[in-house]
């Protein structure tokens, strides 16, 4: 990944050890033209998994659904219509 400076369109060193992950936008200073400019990074989609008993035989763990209709498993996040009492 490559910083291009807007001004001058020089490329940065990777700047990615020096930066706080927590911001979105930084400021940097070109070190060429010595201008100050801002950059947003853009990171990778990142997959998180997780265990769903409920697609491996175990039952759904159904919960009350924001639609009052409805209920949602907390696991595999599949609404059915509640059963009528
Ligand atoms: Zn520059
Ligand atoms: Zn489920």
């Amino acid at each position: 990944m490559d910083l291009i400076c807007p001004y001058c369109e020089a490329k940065m060193e990777d700047p990615d050890d020096n930066i706080n992950h927590n911001v979105s936008d930084h400021e940097w200073r070109c070190g060429y033209c010595d201008k100050n400019f801002i950059f947003s990074v853009e990171y990778e989609p990142i997959y998180t998994s997780h265990q769903v008993p409920c697609l491996n035989g175990e039952p759904h763990d159904y919960q009350p659904a924001t639609n009052v209709n409805y209920v949602i498993c907390r696991h595999c996040h599949k609404a059915k219509l509640k059963e009528a009492i």
